[in-house]
């Protein structure tokens, strides 16, 4: 198999024949900011090496740790490593990957979203015991 696919997104960011927001690079892998976050900060580690998903991945390769290493790098870098992050795979479509270069989100911070929800949640709850309360009066 070819290192690179030319018809592949993932593969023409890591060599710079698509734009996109680098923040970390070195021989083997790729960082750049996802172009849809979900997260105030989401970046996507990608092998230099076209590799469609988790389940080609050799037991003697160790692109997977050397994504892990970078993902923890480009935390330090954005100061979230402390405080925490996530770091996923999403394996074929029924993992919901759907772009076939294999690749780790690196997420961090609340997303909007998901606090609007957790406030809406707290006020009913909130709400739901006031008015067991005023009842019982
Ligand atoms: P997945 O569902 O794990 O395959 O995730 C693919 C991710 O790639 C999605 O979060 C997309 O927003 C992201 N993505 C797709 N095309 C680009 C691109 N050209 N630049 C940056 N991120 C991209
Ligand atoms: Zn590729």
């Amino acid at each position: 198999m070819s290192d690179t696919n030319p018809d592949c997104i993932f593969c023409r960011i890591a060599n710079h024949e698509v734009p996109a927001e680098v923040v970390y690079e070195d021989d083997l892998v790729v960082g750049f900011k996802d172009a849809h976050p979900v997260a105030p900060i989401h970046v996507l580690i990608v092998p230099r090496k076209h590799i469609p998903t988790l389940n080609d991945v050799y037991a003697d390769d160790n692109i997977v740790s050397h994504m892990a290493f970078a993902a923890r790098k480009i935390a330090e870098d954005l100061g979230v490593a402390d405080t925490g992050y996530r770091f996923s795979m999403n394996v074929n479509r029924g993992g919901g990957q759907i772009v076939f270069h294999l690749h780790a989100h690196l997420m961090a911070g609340k997303n909007l979203v998901t606090l609007v929800i957790r406030l809406a949640v707290i006020t009913s709850i909130m709400w739901g015991k006031l008015v067991k309360l005023l009842r019982k009066k």
